[in-house]
Parts: structure tokens; C-alpha cells; sequence
């Protein structure tokens, strides 16, 4: 072995350290989530910090910047695409990021998060925002902090939005958003303009038993693969992995509300298949490692990663044909409440476009607009243009303008989302960012033929098979921005996204 090849090997390691720690805390989140009684809580928090912080020490060590200098300077006259350059030039660029993060504001954040979920969690009981504001306020305050810390060339929240989606700023989103607006807000008046489908079926008595075989059996003919992964049951579903070998995936049921587990499951499942997809020489690589978020994961960036889990459970899942196929497999576990349904009509009602004041209740049509105004308030908290005290009103006046509703209190407005109390800003526009993805690499995809076949007839293998080879296999080797441009052939696009959409209304309302 060379000693180029001896270098290399140490800042693997060394990365493979970090990696390790980073899915055992995934592993505790996980159970966190799933098993862990109430009590557990406390002790939880503090084996997620020590580790957490035993990550950071090494990441930003002197064992690592030796490591990284040493086979950088060996690998210096490798051919630049080498993936082997790339693989350091990521981690010193990621490693630095954090680096910028003061480890006192870091921490200041955790211990404040404990505090303020709690602040949060009864303050929306309690519909009342006021006594939340001084605790949201230093949060937003410490974001701010870290915002200035990490560096940006237009705007504060540039800083935080990269967090989650690497080259992505607020003037792109801008961009983007405006058209979508512009877009969307029409095509919900055109679906709310004709009588709406029947529903009355979807809150019978469904045994969760039943569901959770169905929505299992249809994620297994998607790819997600059981030898490597697992469906547990959770209040607020997710995917986690811990390496591309253990990737679980959650869901919750409910007796009285049929489209809710599955759609769930699936998006989680599209979420699992993303991780078991990345190359297994990338297992405990740093393209399997956020190195930033201190998060184990094999994902591009957040937005990549949702467009998986969309396509899945959106593009695919919500189609008019998967439901001409597989509504008679549904049937077949539910032949009495369903025996006056036909196939039709549930496509039409788990695709009932319904403008309502809870974003993760919202449909497809109107579930962007929730996250633009996020955005836009978020965009104008860090910039300091509007205060905490006076989020409510501003949440009020855009629900208004964009879903035409009238917030009645502040638990089913500003207070109903947990993500600020943790202090996770920049995150929102990711699940959008993911919708928009999901058509654009949908779009390309449905144009191979026998993809288009497998569509047609429930073989979804090479829709798959397609997935791991352009997206999944690539880990975190490959840029968002680049992503896009190789496997479509262009930099991120509505229009696709917005054809879908239009598509769709044109056939639900025909
Ligand atoms: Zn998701």
C-alpha cells in the first residue's frame, strides 16, 4: 500500500469515528421517538449531548485537520475529479462551517430548546402566545447569533437556509416562491369552484392492523427493503438511519382516518429508500456524514431527500393510476367499509383540495403556501424586520391573503409548528424545495419507456432501479445543484412541478 493510500485510509477513519457516534445518536433518537417511557426523557437528552459534543470535538480535532492535510497534500496530484479530492475538499468545508458556530452558542441553543418546547408545548394549550414570546424570542436571538457566525454575502437567512440545503439563498426562494404563488393560489380557486368529492368512507372503522399490512405490502412493491429496515409505530412520523444497512422508518394510525397511515408510511418509505440506496463503499464516509447538522445521513440535502419521499407518496402514491390498480388490493382488506366505494371515488378523496389553518393536514395545492409564508416571516425575523410580539398578526394577515382564511386563535396559527422552539430556521423551505424536485426528476424519469410501462401496470422496480442509480447511490458525493443538472439536464425548475399540479386539478375537477 502506498502512502497516499495509507493517508487516506487515517481520514477515513478518522471520519468513520464520527459516523459511528453520529448513528448511535440516531439510534437513540429513533428510540427515543418509538419505546422510550416518559421517564427516560432527561437521562435521553443528557447521552445525546455528550455524544453529540464527542462528535464535534473530533470533527473539528487536530487528529482530523492532520488526517485531512496529510492526504490532501499525498492525493495533491490526483486527477482533480478524483473522489477521493472531493471527499476532502467536502469534509474541510463542512468541518469549517462548523468550525465558525461558537461551541458556547451551540450549547446555549440545547439547553435553551429543553426549556422552550416546554414554553411552546403550553403556550399552545393554552392559546397563549405572550408567555411564549420572551423564550422564542432569545431563541430567534441565538439563530440570529449563529446566522452572523457562519457568514453570508446578502441576507441572515442565506446563513441558516444552507444549513439544511447547500447553495440555495432567500433571493432564489424569492424567485421561486413567486412563481408558485402565482400559480397555485388560482388553481386551488379553480378545484374549490366545483362540488367537492365524497369523503363520508374515509373516517369508517378501519382495523389498524388492516392498515399497516396494506401500507407495508404496497412500500415493499415501491423497493423499501425489510432485511435492512423496519416499520414502527410514532406520534410524529420519520426515517433514520443508521448506516444504509439499518434504515427504520415510523408511522401513525389511525381507526377512524384511512389515508393517514399509509400516505405517511410511504412518504417515509420514499425517505428509506434514499438511505438503503447509497453505495455501500460510502457507508461510514462523509458521504454518508452531515457534518454541519452533526447528523448521520447518506442524503444530498434536506430538499433532495423530501423529493424522494414526495415522489413516493405524491407523485406515485396520489395518482389516479396506482389507485385504478391497487384500489382492489385495498378493497380486499376492507371489503365491508369500502363496499360502496369505487376506485374512482378514492382517488378523488385522498386528493380533495381543502384550504385549511394546519400545515401538516394540508393537501398537495395548498401545502406550499404554508411553507411560503414560514419562509417569508422567517426571512424577516432574522433580518429584524418584525418582532416576536407581533408574529401573530403577520401570520394572520398572510393565512388571510394566500388561503383566504380567517385564523381564529393562535394555537391553530402561529403557535401550532415545534420547529422555531427548537431553532430550526431554514428549514421550512425544504419540504417545498422537495415538492418541486420531486416533479422535476419525476418528469425525466416517467420518460424512460419501460418506466413509464412499470407505471402503467404496477411494476414499480424500474422506477426504483432508476432512483438508486441517478439519485440514491450518490450519496452526499453529489451537490443538490449538481444533482439536479445531471440527472435532468437542468438547474431547478417549477414548471414541472407546477404542470403536475395543474394536471391533476384538471382531472379531479373533469
Ligand atoms: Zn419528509
Amino acid at each position: 500500500m502506498s502512502y497516499t493510500d495509507l493517508s487516506y485510509t487515517d481520514f477515513q477513519a478518522e471520519i468513520a469515528k464520527v459516523n459511528d457516534i453520529l448513528c448511535v445518536v440516531n439510534l437513540l433518537a429513533w428510540d427515543a421517538r418509538t419505546m422510550m417511557p416518559p421517564g427516560g426523557v432527561d437521562s435521553r437528552g443528557q447521552q445525546v449531548a455528550t455524544l453529540t459534543s464527542l462528535a464535534r470535538e473530533l470533527a473539528t480535532g487536530d487528529a482530523m485537520r492532520r488526517a485531512i492535510d496529510a492526504a490532501s497534500s499525498a492525493l495533491a496530484s490526483a486527477p482533480a475529479d478524483d473522489i477521493r479530492r472531493r471527499a476532502l475538499v467536502q469534509a474541510a468545508g463542512e468541518i469549517d462551517i462548523l468550525r465558525r458556530i461558537p461551541a458556547a452558542l451551540i450549547a446555549e441553543s440545547a439547553e435553551l430548546k429543553t426549556r422552550a418546547h416546554v414554553a411552546w408545548a403550553e403556550a399552545r394549550q393554552a392559546n397563549d402566545f405572550a408567555g411564549y414570546v420572551p423564550v422564542l424570542d432569545r431563541m430567534l436571538a441565538i439563530q440570529r447569533e449563529i446566522s452572523g457566525a457562519i457568514g453570508y454575502a446578502e441576507h441572515p437567512y442565506d446563513a441558516l437556509i444552507g444549513i439544511y440545503e447547500p447553495g440555495m439563498t432567500r433571493s432564489q426562494l424569492q424567485t421561486l416562491f413567486g412563481t408558485l404563488k402565482a400559480a397555485l393560489v388560482p388553481l386551488i380557486e379553480k378545484a374549490r369552484s366545483v362540488p367537492q368529492p365524497r369523503t363520508d368512507f374515509l373516517t369508517r372503522n378501519y382495523p389498524v392492523d388492516r392498515q399497516k399490512a396494506f401500507g407495508l405490502a404496497m412500500a415493499e412493491r415501491m423497493g423499501y427493503d425489510l432485511q435492512r429496515g423496519r416499520l414502527d409505530d410514532t406520534v410524529h412520523p420519520f426515517e433514520i438511519s443508521f448506516t444504509r444497512n439499518d434504515v427504520r422508518i415510523t408511522s401513525r394510525f389511525r381507526e377512524t382516518w384511512l389515508p393517514a397511515g399509509f400516505f405517511a408510511l410511504w412518504h417515509e418509505a420514499g425517505h428509506g429508500m434514499y438511505e438503503q440506496g447509497v453505495a455501500p463503499e460510502f457507508t461510514r464516509s462523509i458521504f454518508a456524514t452531515d457534518i454541519v447538522n452533526l447528523y448521520a445521513v447518506g442524503g444530498a440535502s434536506f430538499g433532495i431527500h423530501e423529493s424522494q419521499s414526495r415522489l413516493w407518496e405524491n407523485r406515485v402514491g396520489r395518482s389516479r393510476k396506482f389507485w385504478e390498480l391497487h384500489f382492489p388490493e385495498l378493497k380486499s382488506y376492507f371489503p365491508e367499509q369500502l363496499a360502496d366505494v369505487s376506485a374512482l371515488e378514492f382517488w378523488r378523496s385522498v386528493n380533495q383540495v381543502r384550504p385549511d389553518f394546519i400545515r401538516v393536514e394540508a393537501d398537495e395545492l395548498t401545502y406550499d403556501l404554508h411553507i411560503i409564508l414560514r419562509a417569508e416571516i422567517e426571512a424577516a425575523l432574522m433580518a429584524g424586520e418584525v418582532k416576536v410580539k407581533d408574529l401573530p398578526a403577520l401570520w394572520a394577515e398572510k393565512m388571510q391573503t394566500y388561503l383566504g382564511l380567517t385564523v381564529p386563535n393562535d394555537t391553530l396559527g402561529v403557535l401550532q409548528d415545534v420547529h422555531w422552539s427548537h431553532g430550526y430556521v431554514g428549514s421550512f423551505p425544504t419540504y417545498t424545495l422537495g415538492n418541486i424536485m420531486s416533479s422535476q426528476f419525476f418528469a425525466t424519469a416517467r420518460k424512460v419507456p419501460h418506466i413509464a410501462a412499470g407505471l402503467e401496470s404496477g411494476n414499480y422496480q424500474p422506477l426504483k432501479t432508476w432512483l438508486n442509480d441517478n439519485i440514491h447511490s450518490y450519496g452526499r458525493s453529489s451537490k443538490p445543484s449538481e444533482t439536479l443538472q445531471r440527472v435532468t439536464g437542468s438547474p431547478l425548475r417549477t414548471e414541472p412541478y407546477i404542470q403536475d399540479l395543474t394536471d391533476k386539478v384538471a382531472s379531479l375537477i373533469a
